[in-house]
């Protein structure tokens, strides 16, 4: 996805006010009702539906008229937010080159005051396989809370804990600096992912660090889950850094095992077909057995000593609940049953409308677990740009006809105000069953001081 930052620079107060206000109604409700949204930026003169206009223009919201009139934000809407918070906050003063793209994120480079870079990761958890979602829908249907700027924020909540507490027990991780909504401001590591490395000078050494990784995180009570060379950065120095995790565990975790031994198998697997390492026996001899694992060098995860607590105390105390823990694991886990258990025959275009977790279409397209031999190549996603260029087309057909009706309700709220009094109620079919006036000035509350 594009992140064009510049069009941050053209955005007044009030384009800001209206993408707030739209965020907030995002709280309840999937697409936010379009007078709602003038009732919560209560910008004055109809003000709201022209700059409706304008960041539908830049694609920072996405117009949606099936059930009634409506808004939601795009991932575009919800990055724009989060780096202008950090820009208010001083954290960084710029946005750079991207240097990133995961299954999940985009990493860009940013810019802070004194000339320092610094990565910013932006979750973006509604961008799973297509197999996945129908398991996800499943439960999701039911918890309307559960949508992508909730998993994407927790994703984001997540990692930064889990960064700072790794980082208090001198693990190998970037420096945490910053969180806010679906966005991680950290240190810049200097390397590169293992992916990319070809030739080790002491490829021995190296298996060794990152194997003692994975044992140490078990000591500390964790797995990683997705330890691969894709979450592994290395310098010239051969010095590593661990990236990457949402996706971490508990070592009390009911698959706790398999986890584990998942992480050890893609490290060997990876140093064996990489850089020719061969090991006591053979892993392709391996029957998966205890005893055998024990013999090829493998740690045992039973016989791994540790320290309980660590993740439910240092990690509760870093405002990341075990409520949230279980939120974003059910999310995690429902994608890893519905990669292993559906078949690709069964996905269809229905599907994929029905589902509440998708805030653009065109990112539906990868798996979360990262596999041993999997790239996380983003071809996949340019292969979507046909259908992304139809969908402009369709939405350029449908904004000829947005713009009349936003301007009719412009002109309407004008009327509404001259007469002194509220703007009429939609002539769409949207009624809010949550008490109305008392949810928008609770809202309004929130806003108050932006
Ligand atoms: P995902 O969860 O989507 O897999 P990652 O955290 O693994 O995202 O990041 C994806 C890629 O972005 C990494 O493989 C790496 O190349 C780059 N990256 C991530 N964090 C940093 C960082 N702190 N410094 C430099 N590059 C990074
Ligand atoms: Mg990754």
């Amino acid at each position: 996805m594009k992140l064009d930052v510049d069009v941050l620079r053209y955005l007044s107060k009030d384009d800001f006010r209206v993408l707030t206000a739209v965020e907030l109604g995002m709280r309840n409700h999937e697409i936010v009702p379009t007078e709602l949204i003038d009732r919560i930026a209560r910008l004055k003169h109809g003000g709201t539906y022209k700059v409706l206009k304008n960041l539908l223009k830049h694609k920072l919201l996405h117009h949606d008229s099936s059930k009634y009139d409506g808004f939601r934000l795009t991932y575009l809407g919800y990055d724009y937010l989060a780096i202008k918070t950090m820009v208010n906050k001083g954290v960084f003063v710029g946005v750079g080159r991207q240097i990133g793209v995961g299954k999940e994120s985009d990493i860009f480079e940013v810019l802070c005051e004194d000339g320092t870079v610094l990565a910013m990761k932006l979750h973006r958890l509604g961008r799973v396989s297509f197999r996945a979602v129908k398991s996800k829908r499943d439960y999701l249907r039911h918890r309307s809370s559960y949508n992508w700027l909730y998993l994407s924020r927790l994703a984001a909540l997540k990692e930064f804990a889990f960064m700072k507490a790794l980082e208090t027990h001198s693990f190998p991780v970037p420096k945490a600096v910053e969180h806010n909504r679906h966005c991680v401001v950290m240190s810049l590591v200097q390397g590169y992912p293992l992916v990319q490395v070809k030739q080790l000078q002491n490829p021995e050494v190296v298996f060794e660090t990152i194997l003692g990784i994975v044992v140490r995180l078990a000591e500390h009570g964790l797995i990683h889950c997705d330890f691969n060379e894709f979450n592994i950065m290395i310098d010239d120095d051969e010095k590593i850094t661990m990236i990457d995790f949402p996706q971490m565990v508990s070592v009390s975790h009911r698959n706790a095992q398999m986890y584990f031994d998942r992480d050890v198998e893609c490290i060997f697997k990876f140093f064996r077909k990489r850089f020719n390492l061969s090991f006591q026996e053979s892993i392709d001899d391996n029957d998966g057995s205890n005893e055998e694992k024990d013999e090829d060098g493998r740690p045992c995860f039973s016989e791994i000593e540790r320290s309980a607590g660590f993740l439910d105390k240092e990690l509760a105390a870093s405002g990341f609940t075990r409520k949230d823990e279980e939120d974003i694991q059910r999310f995690i886990e429902g994608g890893e049953e519905a990669d292993n258990s559906d078949s690709e025959g069964d996905d269809s275009a229905e599907d994929l409308n029905e589902s509440n977790l998708l805030p653009d279409e065109e990112h539906e397209n990868k798996g979360k677990h990262e596999s041993c031999e999997a790239g996380e190549s983003v071809a996949s996603e340019k292969e979507d740009a046909t259908d992304e260029n139809e969908k402009e087309e369709n939405e350029m057909e449908d904004e000829a006809e947005l713009n009349k009706s936003l301007n009719k309700q412009r002109q309407r709220a004008i009327a509404a105000t001259r007469r002194g009094r509220k703007s009429l109620a939609s002539r769409n079919s949207y009624k809010d069953k949550g008490g109305r006036s008392s949810h928008s000035s609770k809202l309004q509350k929130q806003l108050s001081g932006w």
